[in-house]
């Protein structure tokens, strides 16, 4: 699914407006896509080792 959301390159509002952003009239993209970061990954290795320590 594409999303119609888009991100103020100027005051970073995010909208759904193609062209600009109605806050401040600024040019507007797509957000980047959230990715997962090395900590995410990290922290789920440390839930589960605090899961193994546990038992
Ligand atoms: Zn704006």
């Amino acid at each position: 699914m594409k999303s119609l959301l888009r991100r103020c390159v100027n005051c970073g509002e995010y909208t759904l407006s193609k062209d600009k952003c109605p806050r401040c009239g600024g040019a507007v993209r797509v957000p980047h896509p959230p990715k997962f970061s090395p900590e995410d990954k990290y922290q789920k290795y440390r839930i589960l080792q605090k899961l193994l320590m546990g038992k």
